[in-house]
């Protein structure tokens, strides 16, 4: 933690009753807009400014440490163990003022804790917060469940606002958003608060009320970071994007305003929250989404095989496409499967709709098909497909694919899937992802396409998502997504091609090694993997919450063309810019660290 000399409180002390009037709408002094203030500055707020702030929010302002810095300073203390043996569970990781999920990303990002954070309890608490940012020009960051991979929800000598104790969920059987009485159906929706994790959410409609809500696969995103990305989960073939259905959203402007934003109250807004990226809006305080029927199953669809040759690997990758594009290229089955380097293909779908009977019969003629060829194919993982009771999906206590939060006091219903273990903690050596339009699939497209994925699965393992491209999807899913900001790419696409690697978690004043020279080669070979796929989608777009820290057309990639409609709504709520994230709406006025306005720095 950085200390300020004691000149500098005493110089911001006397600033402090000016700035406290400062309305951040108003025309602003250069200094106020242009560079925002680190502790090291003479403007940064005195601690009697920050005693009144605490004050104001309950006491609940904390100054924030790294993760591990009790490991710094005591390595065997209890402290430094307790850290040690939590960082593999995502709910203690979401619990830490500093936590972030991921460790870092090689040459983009590292944790950095903000000065000082605000643990929010309420829209007003988060008005006051906004407030104290704006007036003091501060640079200032919104976390919610902490899943950033742009490492968007950290910054250094930043106020951060915290909702994670903000996490009520309430359903209701009939909503109206405000504002759109006699112009919207009564729907049954349920609210969270936007420190709850999707957990909360199946938990509350899921599990306990029969209900289906489209939210994100990894129980422990964050509801609203989730929704201002898009947000895909495991059934968005069927539901379409988590954005979608949300019905309303409250929010904390930069000008300290708490506002109602739904389609018949600031629509333009509301758009911009479905979809135009988490942080750079405003901070939302809770969300209302619509829920569905729940379907009776939920299935999958699972195993490994290896080809034993290179050429009986490109034969396998073009079954497989064929088999998918005529079966599986509709609004049941979704998640994923890899293609290895190894030559391995790895099955790990999901289906809604089907009994374990029917999943099984459709996928019996592309297991029968593997299995009649044992000199081409090997089987390294049992082939199968099954299905559940939906109810059940995300009920740790009946799935043992799932691991529980056993802390003390932690809810009996947290838990998170063993599959997405591996990405807790994790350090990034490089990350790319594109939409693959579904005109691939066309017969006299898929030799391209299966050419591609050969290609490119020689660098590294090449994921296909299928649930994160909305082709095939029911017209109202592809209608709904069409009404958000994400890039209409995905409407078009029939999966979303993710390529990653990083290692183990690697957190600032954490022990560990880290082999540079290979995370960079990693970071190589995940470009010339892209690479290969940009030759048969040269333009391609990308989902803005999982992709490349680098890509430099990220403004396109994210939103197409609706990055200008999007820019317009920027200027008009944060004319100055107040809410910054890497590469979100509005950030090419600042430098990369949010610190300085593009302008001051040309001069
Ligand atoms: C391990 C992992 C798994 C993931 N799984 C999925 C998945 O299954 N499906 C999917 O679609 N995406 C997934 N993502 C991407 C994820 O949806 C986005 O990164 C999302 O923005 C994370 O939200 P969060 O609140 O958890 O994270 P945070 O890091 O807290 O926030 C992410 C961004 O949203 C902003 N934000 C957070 N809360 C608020 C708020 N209340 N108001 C305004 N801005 C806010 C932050 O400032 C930050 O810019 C995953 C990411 C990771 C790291």
């Amino acid at each position: 933690m950085k200390r300020r000399p004691f000149l500098k409180i005493i110089v911001a002390g006397l600033l402090q009753p000016f700035l406290w009037k400062y309305s951040p709408l108003q025309a602003a002094p250069a200094h106020v807009t242009d560079r925002r203030v680190r502790p090291s500055d003479t403007l940064w707020p005195s601690a009697a400014s920050w005693e009144k702030l605490r004050e104001a929010v309950g006491e609940n302002l904390i100054k924030v440490e790294p993760m591990f810095a009790a490991c710094e300073t005591e390595p065997n203390g209890s402290a430094c163990l307790e850290a040690v043996e939590n960082m593999r569970n995502p709910y203690w990781i979401g619990d830490q003022p500093a936590g972030t999920e991921l460790s870092g990303w090689l040459d983009a990002w590292k944790p950095e804790p903000s000065a000082y954070a605000v643990s929010a309890r309420s829209a007003a608490d988060i008005a006051t917060a906004v407030n104290f940012a704006s007036e003091n020009n501060l640079r200032l960051v919104v976390k919610g469940g902490g899943h950033s991979y742009q490492g968007t929800s950290n910054a250094a000598d930043s106020l951060l606002i915290w909702t994670r104790a903000m996490n009520k969920v309430t359903l209701h059987d009939s909503f109206v958003a405000k504002g759109c009485e006699g112009r919207q159906a009564a729907v049954p929706a349920v609210t969270a608060e936007a420190g709850a994790v999707w957990m909360d959410l199946y938990h509350a409609v899921t599990t306990e009320r029969g209900r289906y809500v489209q939210g994100g696969g990894c129980t422990t995103v964050g509801v609203a970071g989730l929704i201002q990305s898009g947000g895909f989960g495991s059934f968005s073939k069927s539901f379409g994007t988590a954005a979608s259905g949300l019905l309303e959203a409250e929010i904390v402007t930069a000008d300290s305003a708490i506002r109602t934003v739904n389609a018949c109250t600031n629509p333009d807004l509301f758009w911009a929250l479905k979809g135009g990226g988490g942080g750079s809006w405003g901070v939302v305080t809770k969300v209302t989404l619509q829920t569905h029927d729940l379907p009776e199953f939920f299935g999958a669809a699972w195993g490994k095989v290896q080809a034993r040759s290179d050429e009986a690997f490109r034969k396998l990758i073009a079954q497989f496409i064929r088999f998918y594009a005529e079966n599986l290229f509709n609004p049941h089955w979704g998640e994923q499967v890899s293609l290895g380097p190894d030559n391995t293909l790895e099955l790990a779908m999901v289906c809604q709709g089907f009994s374990s009977q029917e999943a099984r019969q459709i996928w019996k003629p592309f297991f029968d098909w593997l299995n009649a060829s044992p000199q081409d194919f090997l089987v390294l993982d049992k082939l199968g497909a099954g299905a559940w009771k939906a109810q059940h999906f995300w009920n740790v206590e009946h799935n043992d694919q799932m691991i529980r939060d056993t802390r003390d006091g932690a809810p009996r219903f947290h838990g998170w899937w063993k599959g997405d273990s591996g990405q807790t903690g994790a350090f990034v050596h490089g990350y790319d992802s594109l939409w693959l339009p579904a005109s691939l699939l066309r017969q006299q497209e898929q030799n391209r396409l299966v050419g591609a994925l050969f290609d490119g699965s020689r660098y590294k393992k090449i994921g296909l998502h299928f649930n994160k491209g909305l082709a095939g999807a029911p017209p109202e899913a592809v209608a709904a997504a069409r009404e958000t900001a994400t890039n209409p790419a995905v409407v078009d696409a029939f999966a979303f091609a993710i390529i990653a690697d990083g290692g183990p978690p690697a957190y600032p004043g954490l022990a560990h090694s880290m082999d540079v020279d290979m995370a960079r080669k990693d970071s190589r070979k995940i470009d010339q993997a892209t690479a290969e796929l940009r030759k048969v989608v040269p333009d391609a777009g990308s989902y803005v919450s999982e992709s490349n820290y680098f890509n430099s057309s990220w403004q396109a990639a994210f939103w197409g063309k609706n990055y200008a409609r999007l820019r317009a709504i920027k200027d008009k709520y944060d004319p100055n810019g107040l809410f910054f994230v890497h590469h979100g709406v509005g950030s090419e006025d600042w430098s990369a660290d949010g610190f300085t306005r593009a302008a001051e720095r040309a001069r």
